[in-house]
């Protein structure tokens, strides 16, 4: 995974010649004082490039222009320091094609209110300098991130953090190449969708390579690698005896560890940083990959079971988004409820494949039987998802367009033990309350696959959708069915109108 604190936000300010040098001067150093405030902010996981201040067209469009050809910058902060005669942007702003943050800020905390003077105004006006700037992003339609205060307001920092972890997500995405092992299960529609369209939109290739490629990588597995990452299972986990050496079903286990070795060789040789697996097409694999398809998710991967590449390049957004931080991002389905009125729970999991990113207590490595497959037992990690708020985002194909639909919501500890369920699970109760989320999740039919994040929130992905110009959907505490149900006709609209024809 590319490291986020190697990748660049440029900051840029924005002024003119008419002031004189010195005042000029004070700009440039006032600026690189807020660009070094956010870059030394913990709240700010990238590095902040502070540029040398704007002050013509010619400049401006330069400053784009490079930040458009450097892979290492994932998006600018502007911040009009004086007045930016904002006629002086039009030839950057349209040439822009990386994600935009207009910071509103000024270098003072305080008005000096005893010692104001005509001085100080002229050189601290961006309460008028980014209206000006402000309005010529709305005129030209630039999708942006406003954020508003003092660089020493850790709101200011952490919005500023969770834009650039968006950022990163929407750089991943433009870059990203999925790896599928057959096609999607059969008949199912919703994790079906346009793979042209998505490398269009949202940059992300994704390719289909027989699983018996996938099959001749992982008997081409054996000798010390082979011992070595068994050893690590069994000091990992909380191993059960059949599996352990010596143990009657140690064999499965030593399988599971060459699907996970020759799963990684195949994802790195050709560059992917995602993959999908479908249970009805297994070629010569004598497991559904469990533990194998766990453990890369927890690398870092993006997965999606039965052929589903969206949630797929989901999921590896969403740990890129999440770097560094504490939770993680996996696979999820919506799998049974608790219907007990007023205490209704959404208990989600999935044949296998829940990333064990999503708690810190030691999972337990353990072997069953699978109902569907007609495969041998495939090996699992099983663990309850940690409690705490997390977000789950499906995206679905809605024919003209990607529709990302986002429900924030809070696991919780299960009620009563599961002994007898197999698989790692997480239980949540969904915001604003169960029947509002599902009544308005199935108003926007969205998918029954999602990605569940416990390290960034919504906010991270409503900066994504608005980077990657794709509808987002969010239910939360504010939500009513009303309104969603009004928001999605009114979406319908906005994206066939915004697309254009
Ligand atoms: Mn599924």
């Amino acid at each position: 995974m590319q490291d986020i604190t190697t990748q660049q936000v440029w900051f840029l300010t924005g002024s003119q010649d008419l002031y004189g040098q010195d005042t000029l001067d004070q700009v440039a150093s006032q600026s690189q004082q807020v660009a070094r405030a956010l870059d030394a902010s913990p709240q700010v996981p990238a590095e902040v490039v502070w540029k040398p201040v704007l002050k013509d067209s010619d400049a401006i469009r330069a400053a784009v222009l490079e930040a458009n050809q450097d892979d290492r910058c994932i998006g600018l902060v502007a911040w009009m320091h004086t007045f930016s005669p904002a006629k002086m942007w039009i030839r950057g702003l349209t040439a822009l094609q990386k994600p935009m943050l207009h910071l509103h800020t000024q270098a003072n905390v305080e008005l000096p209110w005893a010692d104001i003077d005509m001085d100080f105004m002229n050189l601290n006006q961006a309460a008028h300098g980014d209206r000006e700037f402000a309005y010529i992003q709305s005129r030209l339609g630039i999708d942006r991130t406003t954020v508003v205060g003092h660089v020493s307001d850790p709101r200011v920092t952490a919005r500023v953090g969770v834009w650039a972890r968006a950022a990163a997500g929407n750089a991943t995405s433009r870059s990203l190449r999925l790896a599928r092992f057959g096609d999607t299960m059969r008949n199912v529609a919703d994790t079906e969708g346009d793979k042209t369209e998505a490398e269009a939109r949202f940059g992300f290739s994704v390719n289909s390579w027989s699983v018996n490629e996938l099959v001749e990588q992982v008997d081409a597995v054996g000798g010390r690698e082979l011992d070595g990452l068994v050893e690590e299972y069994e000091q990992s986990y909380d191993v059960v005896p059949e599996l352990r050496h010596g143990g009657e079903r140690h064999d499965s286990l030593r399988y599971a560890a060459q699907q996970e070795l020759g799963l990684r060789r195949f994802l790195e040789t050709g560059g992917f940083e995602a993959f999908t697996t479908n249970f009805e097409d297994l070629g010569g694999l004598r497991q559904l990959p469990g533990l194998a398809v766990q453990r890369l998710m927890a690398a870092g991967y993006g997965f999606g079971a039965e052929g589903d590449w969206k949630t797929s390049a989901m999921v590896r957004i969403a740990k890129v988004m999440g770097q560094g931080l504490s939770g993680g991002a996996s696979l999820m389905e919506d799998y049974s409820y608790d219907l007990t009125p007023g205490a209704e729970l959404i208990l989600g999991a999935h044949m296998l494949e829940v990333c064990p990113s999503l708690t810190s207590s030691r999972p337990s490595l353990q072997i069953h039987p699978l109902g569907i497959g007609g495969r041998e037992d495939p090996v699992r990690l099983v663990f309850d998802a940690d409690p705490g708020p997390a977000v789950v985002v499906g995206m679905t194909d809605m024919r003209d367009r990607f529709r990302l639909t986002a429900n924030v919501v809070d696991v919780v500890h299960p009620p009563h033990p599961l002994p007898r369920l197999p698989v790692a699970r997480a239980v949540w109760r969904p915001r604003p309350d169960f029947v509002t989320a599902t009544e308005s999740w199935l108003m926007a039919g969205s998918t029954h696959h999602t990605v569940m994040s416990t390290a960034v929130g919504v906010e991270a992905f409503e900066d994504l959708a608005t980077m990657l110009g794709s509808e987002l959907v969010v239910i939360d505490e504010t939500s009513t069915t009303r309104g969603v149900a009004r928001e999605l006709r009114w979406n319908a609209a906005y994206h066939r109108l915004a697309q254009g024809l």
